[in-house]
This record gives C-alpha cells, sequence and structure tokens, in this order.
C-alpha cells in the first residue's frame, strides 16, 4: 500500500482551491459535504461554482495564484484546467510541507481523494492508487445501493449509547466485546436497517445479560491454504469477533487481516527445523487467554485436524474445563488438487487416498510403503519437500514405477503458486531444480489435468 487512507478533520480548517472550471467543480462537490473553509483562486469561474460563491459556501478571489495564498491553509488542490500551473502550484505547496493534490497529475500530489460512500458520520472511502478508477466506481456503486440512507443516523445513535455503555463497563475491553456482540458478524444486512428505536433497543437487550460473555472459550478454526476467499463462513465470523488471535506460521496475512483489529496476535510458529514455540506453552497460552474471559480463536493452516497437533491443544483444554469448538478448514491438498484439476478418487482407479506427513517426531516418517508402491495407490503427502529422496527411495524399493506421475504444488492457492509436475523418478531433482523450499503438497499418482491453470485456478486471481 502507498497511499495510506485516512480521514482529516476539516472543522476549522481552511482549504485552498485554485481553478474555477470542471476540475474545481468535481473537487468542490466532495469539498462542499466538509465543515472547512473553502477559498477558491481564479480569474473565472463556472456557472455551477458561481451559484455556490453566490450561495455564500465558498469565498472567491477573482484572480491568478500567488504564492502567499498558500500561507495558512490546512490543504491545497490545484485544480486549473492548466496541467503544468497545476504542477507549479503543487510544487510550491509542497515546498512549504503542505499536503496537496494536482488535477490530473498523480505524481505532483502529496495525497489523491479516494471515492466516497458518504452516510455521514460513516464514510468509507475507496482508492485504486490510482489504478482502476472505474472499478473504485463499481464498487462504489454496489455499496451506495446496498446501505441504506440512514446509517448515518444509526452511527450517531450508538455514539449516543456508548456513552450510557461506557458507564456500566469501564474496562476498554469489556466494552469492545459488548460491542462486538452487537453488531455480531452474522447478518450486516440486519445490522444496517436498524434504526435508532431498533439499536436502542438491541443494546439494552444486550446490557441485561452481560454474563453471557463473561466465560471464554477457544475455538480451533481451520485457515486454509492462504486464499482468504477459501474460508468459511463461520471462520470470518469467527476471526471478526476474535478477542485473541494464537495463529501459525502457515496461516497467511490475508487470512490474518480479516480478523478483528482490536485484538490480540500471539504468532506461535513452529519453524521447520528451527526456532519453535513449545506445544505446552501454546496449551497454556490458550488456556491463560480463555480463563480471562476472551474468545480466542486458534487459527490453524488448511484444516485443524489434518496434521495440526489439534488433539494436544483438546485435550488440554478438556482438562481445564475451557468450552471448545472446531470450525474445519480446506486442506492444503484439497486445495492443490483443485488448482491441478485432479480429481483425488476416481471411479474405477482408486478407492483410497492417503494423506501422508515427511516427517514425523523422529524425522523422515516410515509408511506402510508396499502398500503405497501399489499401483493403484494414491497419496497426498504434507510437509513432504524435505523428505522427498526419502520417499522417492522406499517406494523405488518396493516396486513403484519410476514414471508414477508425481505433481507437487507450493504455496496453492497463494499469489506465488508453484506447480511441478514430475514422475517419482525425477521428484528430488526436479523439485530442486524448480526451487521448491515449501510449504508445498506432493500429490503421488496425480498428473495435472490437460489446461488445468486457466480453468481450475480461479480463485487464487482474486
Ligand atoms: N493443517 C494443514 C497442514 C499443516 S502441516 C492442512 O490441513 O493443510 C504443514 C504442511 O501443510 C506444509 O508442510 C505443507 O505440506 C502443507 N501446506 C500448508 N499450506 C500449504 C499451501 N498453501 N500449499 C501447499 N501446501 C501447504
Amino acid at each position: 500500500m502507498r497511499y495510506l487512507p485516512i480521514h482529516i478533520d476539516t472543522h476549522n480548517a481552511r482549504i485552498l482551491i485554485v481553478g474555477g472550471g470542471e476540475a474545481a467543480e468535481a473537487k468542490l462537490r466532495t469539498l462542499l459535504k466538509t465543515e472547512a473553509e473553502l477559498l477558491l483562486i481564479s480569474p473565472n469561474v463556472g456557472p455551477e461554482v458561481a451559484r455556490w460563491i453566490e450561495d455564500g459556501k465558498i469565498s472567491h478571489l477573482a484572480r491568478d495564484f500567488h504564492e502567499q495564498d498558500l500561507e495558512g491553509v490546512t490543504l491545497v488542490y490545484a485544480a486549473t484546467e492548466d496541467g503544468s500551473l497545476n504542477a507549479e502550484i503543487a510544487a510550491k505547496a509542497a515546498s512549504m510541507n503542505l499536503p496537496v493534490n494536482a488535477a490530473d497529475q498523480k505524481d505532483a500530489c502529496s495525497f489523491i481523494t479516494p471515492a466516497l460512500v458518504d452516510r455521514a458520520p460513516m464514510v468509507i472511502s475507496i482508492g485504486s492508487e490510482g489504478t482502476s478508477p472505474g472499478l473504485s466506481r463499481a464498487i462504489k456503486s454496489d455499496l451506495e445501493t446496498r446501505l441504506p440512507s440512514t446509517l448515518g443516523r444509526l452511527a450517531l445513535k450508538t455514539q449516543e449509547l456508548r456513552a450510557k455503555v461506557k458507564e456500566l463497563m469501564p474496562e476498554l475491553s469489556d466494552r469492545q466485546r459488548f460491542w462486538a456482540r452487537v453488531f455480531d458478524g452474522k447478518d450486516l444486512t440486519a445490522h444496517l436497517k436498524l434504526d435508532e428505536a431498533g439499536i436502542e433497543d438491541r443494546v439494552d437487550e444486550a446490557l441485561t445479560r452481560p454474563d453471557a460473555d463473561k466465560g471464554g472459550s477457544v475455538v480451533l478454526v481451520g485457515a486454509g491454504p492462504g486464499n482468504p476467499d477459501l474460508l468459511t463462513f463461520a471462520a470470518r465470523q469467527a476471526l471478526h469477533s476474535a478477542d485473541v488471535v494464537v495463529y501459525d506460521r502457515l496461516v497467511s496475512q490475508d487470512v490474518l487481516d480479516l480478523a478483528r483489529r482490536e485484538a490480540e496476535y500471539i504468532y506461535v510458529g513452529k519453524e521447520p527445523g528451527g526456532k519453535s514455540t513449545p506445544q505446552d506453552e501454546i496449551n497454556q497460552v490458550l488456556i491463560d487467554k480463555a480463563r480471562k474471559g476472551f474468545f480466542v480463536v486458534r487459527l490453524k493452516s488448511g484444516d485443524p485436524l489434518i496434521f495440526g497437533r489439534a488433539d494436544e491443544e483438546l485435550d488440554a483444554l478438556e482438562a481445564a474445563a475451557i468450552p471448545t469448538s472446531i470450525i474445519p478448514g480446506i486442506t492444503s491438498a484439497a486445495s492443490a488438487a483443485a488448482e491441478i484439476g485432479a480429481s483425488l478418487t476416481t471411479r474405477g482407479k482408486n478407492k483410497a487416498i492417503s494423506l501422508l506427513t515427511g516427517h514425523d517426531a523422529k524425522g523422515f516418517a516410515e509408511q506402510d510403503w508396499k502398500s503405497l508402491a501399489a499401483a493403484h495407490a494414491r497419496a497426498a503427502v504434507y510437509m513432504g519437500v524435505g523428505a522427498s529422496r526419502f520417499i522417492q527411495g522406499r517406494l523405488l524399493i518396493h516396486g513403484a514405477e519410476h514414471s508414477r506421475p508425481v505433481t507437487v504444488v507450493e504455496n496453492a492457492s497463494r499469489p506465488n503458486q508453484k506447480i511441478v509436475a514430475t514422475t517419482l523418478g525425477a521428484l528430488p531433482d526436479d523439485l530442486e531444480a524448480a526451487g521448491i523450499k515449501g510449504p508445498a503438497i506432493l500429490l503421488i499418482g496425480y498428473a495435472p489435468r490437460d489446461a488445468a491453470r486457466q480453468i481450475f485456478s480461479k480463485v487464487k486471481h482474486a
């Protein structure tokens, strides 16, 4: 993100607009909604702008711009119809460290103005950093139809109610949880439809059962392979209301970004062969946070119940009598298969698929190699990149053919996904040549369907 969206206080601010034509008019349409004092400098102005001046909404100086005009202003819009003049004004403003926007000259701007959905005081700004104004407008018009005109009044009423809630709940974290419950992630449409009386009723009702939230709990949530589009709806809701998010190394930033911003984030990653958080310590964090009354989201990559050491955590939580639940996720083998368009089971070909780990506590994991080497056997190997030569050796010794297809999907569903289609005979060398370091799934006995990338990789381009 190059441009940081911020909302500037225009109360008592003075905004200078240089120009009186169409470019200035477009900026003014938004600026007129603010509380700022607007000063416009331009020898001549268009009819619409003239009307605003006449109505006393804008102060106007009918002359050319002078450098002194920049004194005492908060923001500057260089919006004449002359590009080089705009750039010149912008340079002067910049030399005085004034935030400046120059019409149609992105490089001369120190800020750019977003598309707005205005339900003041609820305001949504949409920006594409100048890459795609058309797309921003499409998002804006979609939101315009979805967000009711009463939204601003709902926000104002909520502000009033916050004072009442604050009196009853002096602790900030209690209040945050209270409001998360009032506006829980389940039904945004219903929240948006609330009128002033509706929100008051809902707050009163929530205040009469404050104990409902006292006891903490833990939910083990499958974060999927990394692409946030592959999260379940339940996972999203849990992330929205989390007080604490305890997450693993392979949970993607895009998924973490969906969690409540005020939540506490605790990283408990285990680096392969490197530093890691001991399992006992993770268990203890979950228990301690839940005992404090927090809603703890334990985020695990893929599905929490597949190579996720879930039962160690579940046992500890059960022993501590902490209410616990599980939200499944899309496991990386499923995502990898989708990316290459390969059916994991095929009628008449394989009646089973094994999910294997390449490593266990002792090192490379031993498996039932004899049955895995059989011609019809199919397997998805997790944590298998480092063990690929070992796995290859074991399967070949037990009679598997060199030509058996193996497809490796690294970073499945993520923007940096890599697919290597190879054979058992060439597996370790091809992985090395392709620079595959993981996280990756080895799909043994599977080749990508033709043109799989075009047909089956839609989600990752979101
Ligand atoms: N619970 C997870 C597995 C955790 S074990 C699940 O259900 O997917 C860690 C292993 O998962 C990695 O070594 C790798 O084999 C696999 N993995 C996790 N994310 C992946 C991704 N985006 N692409 C490919 N493999 C992934």
